[in-house]
């Protein structure tokens, strides 16, 4: 289920020289942005470039509202049906549904999932953003979602709705949505809710390293166990929801 790269790479030194039980060195990223919405690169571009860093798995993750959903899921499925045929990568077609009506986004996620989405994400209550208040209470109700990215000043009875419905909460890579990681870690912590890091990649130089990986949510002030979960447990399990194991 965790194939090792082929060699060691300086991601995997740093690693072990952390002394971390994290050990497959393979990176899972189901936060990431193509031309299609906001990000530079296109999407066969993008999963190239996570090859290339060693990605085991990527779901690209455009901003959508409901007008564009049908149009970017059947355009991002078949670069995702290509790049999983000839290389040695996991790629996965979603969305993060950014900026809607809180009240609208169950409605929104359930439409996804009928178009071919595979991870659903929602745009979270980042504390650098006026996203509708109600946005991430939606999200952890909701039996279509995924993963709550960037929660911002996430409650204890969201992070608890989040564990109780299979929903994952993001410590997020990117510059402004990490400024509660913190938070978001403790909440997880005290309410058993699982965590994932999302890259949230526009560019290829945001794309996750195992070495920046595990300084991130070290940052966070996860635990070694914690730390293994979030890289490795937990997308294990997001993949066989998806249906890719
Ligand atoms: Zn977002
Ligand atoms: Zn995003």
């Amino acid at each position: 289920m965790f194939p090792s790269p082929s060699r060691a790479s300086p991601e995997h030194e740093l690693a072990s020289s952390n002394n971390l039980c994290y050990s497959s060195g393979v990176i899972y990223d189901f936060h990431t942005h193509s031309s299609l919405s906001d990000g530079d690169l296109s999407p066969l571009e993008l999963m190239h470039r996570a090859v290339k860093s060693g990605y085991r798995a990527i779901a690209v993750t455009d901003h959508v509202g409901i007008g564009q959903l049908e149009r970017f899921i059947a355009e991002i499925t078949k670069d995702c049906v290509l790049a999983e045929k000839y290389w040695d990568i996991v790629a996965i077609p979603g969305v993060e549904l950014t900026h809607l009506p809180a009240s609208a986004i169950s409605d929104a996620a359930k439409y996804a999932r009928e178009t071919g989405v595979r991870i659903v994400a929602v745009h979270g209550e980042t504390i650098v953003e006026p996203v509708e208040q109600g946005t991430n209470k939606a999200a952890v109700q909701s039996p279509y979602v995924d993963i709550l990215a960037h929660p911002g000043l996430i409650t204890i009875e969201e992070a608890t709705l989040a564990k109780r419905n299979g929903v994952f909460i993001e410590i997020s890579a990117r510059k402004g949505h990490s400024l509660t990681n913190g938070h978001v870690a403790s909440i997880a912590r005290a309410t058993g809710a699982s965590l994932l890091l999302g890259s949230d990649a526009h560019t290829s130089e945001d794309l996750l390293s195992t070495g920046l990986a595990i300084a991130i949510l070290q940052g966070a002030g996860l635990a070694e166990g914690e730390i293994d979960e979030a890289l490795q447990t937990n997308p294990a399990t997001l993949l066989a929801k998806s249906g890719k194991f």
